[in-house]
């Protein structure tokens, strides 16, 4: 018998692995720039945090959650999300005060898979709580943006909407209702049925597209407050130059949010899924979840198809340097050697075990490392060789001259 990943997961393994460990710590790095404190979660929550969280009706929670019974009879779900978590987290910590948490991990949804729609895939996120003040939406949205542009998304655009706040969209949708229930024959049964469940939802459903073209849409429907924060948050974005484009019918697909939404398109990634990420406002989470009443604005991005839409590069290498032990005599030379090197901060490594040099020459394309460096007998004055693995140039060098040679080296991003 052999095993295979589950359907819709996938195994990370080198050389791909690399570029996926380096552009999850640009995240870590960059969300810690903008003040943002990392944030671990639980992998599984309650059933009901999610069914209350994201709304009921939403796709997600109707079909998409891997939900179990453990042996103690508890209803837990494998979190298809980590917005809930994160709030559900700030509740109960009971600090509530402004808190900006940032967070990656994996997430589960029963999908069909396809590339960019993975049963298990990973999320890299933000979370600012406790401000409705515009500037907080400005900055989630920009440092999604700026995190984007780092990646490689030279071309992204961030779609952006407002849905209003809770009076605003009962009002809307009862307007919208009646005009979907007027052309209830041209819809899709799923979207039949989300006329009186969420009929919000008909507006993003691809298979209705060309009906609620001309249905009437949520901006047009804002109360005073909500309208003047859309207006802020349209002049934020042009004075901070963020490439944005007004979408009235971008209404995301969870039930928690309110005002801003917005979702960030890099038109080069034509894949069928083709945004990399998302968020919005949710002034109403954290009350929904139990908690006080705290305002919160949060986005997130999804790993897998920023991957695939910054495409292959040409892949990082793994290694520094390989040494290569010329003579058998100075292995443990060569062991403090690799200690010395390490320390600097040189990705570096060297075989198990007594082998030809021949063998280790293998052994270091094979590991892709950048430079080999030979000890032989020219270390007793002092000396390595080393050898550029790409141009094959070769050099003798003091060994105290290795590190800021490497450092000097084009090995590649991914460090
Ligand atoms: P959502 O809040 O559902 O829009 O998810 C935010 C981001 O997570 C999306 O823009 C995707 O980049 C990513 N994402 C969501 N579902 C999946 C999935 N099944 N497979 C891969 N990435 C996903």
């Amino acid at each position: 018998m052999s095993f295979r990943t589950p359907k819709g997961t996938d195994d990370i393994m080198p050389p791909e692995s690399r570029l996926w460990r380096s552009v999850l710590r640009a995240w870590d790095i960059l969300a810690e720039r903008y003040g943002y404190a990392y944030v671990a979660t639980p992998i599984f929550e309650s059933t009901d945090l999610f069914a209350r969280g994201m709304g009921e009706t939403t796709e997600v929670v109707e079909k998409q959650m891997y939900n179990f019974l453990d042996k103690g009879g508890r209803r837990l779900t494998l979190r298809p999300e980590i917005t809930a978590g994160v709030v559900r987290a700030y509740i109960q910590a009971g600090r509530w005060g402004e808190f900006k948490g940032a967070y990656s991990g994996p997430c589960f949804r029963y999908e069909r898979p396809q590339e960019g729609r993975r049963r298990q895939f990973w999320q890299l996120g933000v979370e600012y709580l406790g401000t409705p003040d515009v500037e907080a939406d400005l900055e989630v949205i920009e440092l999604g943006y700026r995190y984007l542009l780092d990646c490689g998304l030279g071309d992204v655009v961030v779609h952006v909407n407002s849905i209003g706040d809770p009076p605003d969209r009962l009002a809307y949708h009862s307007v919208l209702s009646a005009w979907l229930e007027d052309r209830a024959d041209q819809l899709s049964r799923d979207a039949r049925r989300r006329i009186r469940t969420n009929p919000l939802r008909v507006l993003d459903s691809k298979a209705d597209r060309e009906v609620v073209a001309g249905a009437p849409v949520p901006v047009d429907h804002l109360g005073e407050a909500a309208a003047a924060h859309h207006d802020d948050l349209i002049e934020g974005l042009q004075e901070r130059g963020i490439a944005y484009d007004e979408d009235p019918r971008l209404v995301r697909g969870l039930d928690y949010y309110n005002r801003t939404v917005f979702e960030y398109i890099p038109p080069s990634y034509r894949a069928a899924q083709n945004a990399v990420g998302g968020g919005g406002r949710y002034d109403g989470l954290s009350r929904l979840l139990g908690g006080p009443d705290v305002p919160g604005v949060g986005l997130a991005l999804g790993l897998d198809r920023i991957l695939s839409a910054v495409g292959s590069r040409p892949p990082a290498r793994a290694l520094d340097v390989f040494l290569v032990v010329a003579d058998q005599d100075r292995r443990s030379l060569a062991q403090a050697f690799a200690r010395r090197l390490r320390s600097a901060g040189v990705r570096c490594d060297l075989v198990a075990g007594r082998r030809s040099v021949k063998a280790q020459f293998r052994a270091a394309n094979r590991r892709d490392a950048a430079a080999a460096v030979v000890i032989g007998s020219e270390w007793d004055a002092g000396l390595v060789t080393v050898k550029d693995l790409s141009s094959g140039d070769e050099r003798t060098m003091p060994a105290g001259e290795v590190v800021p040679w490497v450092k000097g080296v084009p090995v590649g991003g991914g460090r």
